[in-house]
């Protein structure tokens, strides 16, 4: 169950963990105010332009990173899951592939269509042959080098049936997505997953089938949140994952600290906007000790604290550089061979639970 997480002599073909920092095109864009940031890897989506036509012509028809001002890798998304919900703004494959053609974005996700829970086998498979057709129209535009191909499926038998499409397409991806991941951790309403634990079980499950499928790739998660499900998903398998969760977060108004779910960045004794529990003194010295592009220019704790109440900005800053910096970490662990100490003291028990450590 735990295929990526062996000893470090066995990895000398270890990939990279990248965690692809998602961006509205609407939003204002922290990661390119601060130096330590903006050569971190981006991610923008087109189902922005399924809202907004005018999109198209205004952003995506023009080199993406001078306008964002970011000069790091960039993923762009199809917008999938966004045209699945609004299907009268869906774009031509043909739009998709002229847009990922002439872009500067390094990855682009094929058009895939994710499988609803109530929809029949019948109404899946369709689905399935669907997204095939587009990758199949992708592939004969854009080749496999920047293109990634996801992985589908309700079932094991349903999700092996995929990978071996992707398969027989080209013995040449460098990289694989494993979709539905997130709606299947959030989903509230399929008898056989309405636990977390089975949901958790299957994500894991689809996780492991396809990174025995593609044990040479890239292997890449969509839209996952708190950074905890980041880490759990990495120590899974997946060596690439993009989140807005750090933007969520300080829109919410909280702040990330390694190890500790999203708080509001608040002191005893100290008059704030919101009646909520104060840091503990073991999150006061987290914090403490952040070295990001705000903490780092703040003397006292108190003085990052107020920073960190002020504004958007700095808490979104924050919480880029904790989540970039758990990834990094557990990295460093994996390297020398101390992932289980540090993944016990991050992850929740019922994911540390499936890791079969
Ligand atoms: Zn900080």
């Amino acid at each position: 169950m735990f295929e990526f997480l062996h000893a470090p002599t066995k990895h000398s073909k270890e990939k990279k963990l990248q965690l692809w920092l998602g961006q509205s095109v609407r939003a204002r864009v922290v990661s390119a105010e601060f130096d330590e940031l903006k050569g971190q890897p981006l991610m923008l989506s087109l189902g922005e332009a399924v809202h907004r036509p005018q999109y198209l012509q205004k952003i995506f028809s023009k080199p993406l990173k001078p306008q964002f001002g970011v000069d790091g890798p960039l993923m762009l998304d199809s917008g999938g899951f966004t045209m699945m919900t609004n299907p009268d703004g869906a774009l031509p494959i043909q739009t998709i592939a002229d847009v990922y053609r002439d872009t500067d974005a390094d990855l682009f996700i094929s058009l895939d269509f994710p499988p609803g829970f109530d929809e029949t086998e019948q109404e899946r498979s369709d689905k399935y042959r669907r997204t095939q057709e587009n990758l199949e129209f992708l592939l004969q535009e854009l080749g496999t080098e920047k293109l990634i191909p996801v992985v589908h499926g309700r079932t094991i038998d349903e999700v092996s049936a995929n990978i071996d499409v992707i398969k027989a397409r080209s013995s040449s991806w460098a990289w694989v997505g494993v979709g539905g991941i997130v709606p299947l951790l959030r989903q509230k309403n399929d008898s056989r997953l309405s636990d977390g634990r089975h949901a958790r079980e299957h994500v894991s499950s689809i996780v492991r089938q396809t990174k025995e499928a593609f044990p040479e790739h890239n292997v890449h998660a969509f839209g996952v949140g708190a950074p905890s499900t980041i880490l759990s998903l990495m120590a899974l398998g997946v060596n690439s994952v993009d989140s807005i969760g750090w933007r969520s977060a300080a829109n919410f108004g909280t702040i990330y600290l390694p190890g500790r779910p999203a708080r509001f960045p608040t002191k005893s004794g100290i008059k704030t906007r919101h009646t909520r529990p104060a840091l503990t003194e073991a999150e006061i010295e987290l914090l403490e000790n952040c070295l990001c592009p705000i903490c780092k220019h703040c003397s006292s704790v108190e003085e990052r604290l107020a920073k960190l109440n002020s504004s958007y900005v700095p808490r979104a800053a924050h919480n880029a550089w904790v989540v970039l910096s758990e990834v990094r970490s557990l990295e460093s662990a994996i390297a020398s061979g101390e992932h289980h100490h540090f993944l016990s003291s991050r992850l929740p028990s019922h994911w540390f639970s499936l890791l079969n450590l």
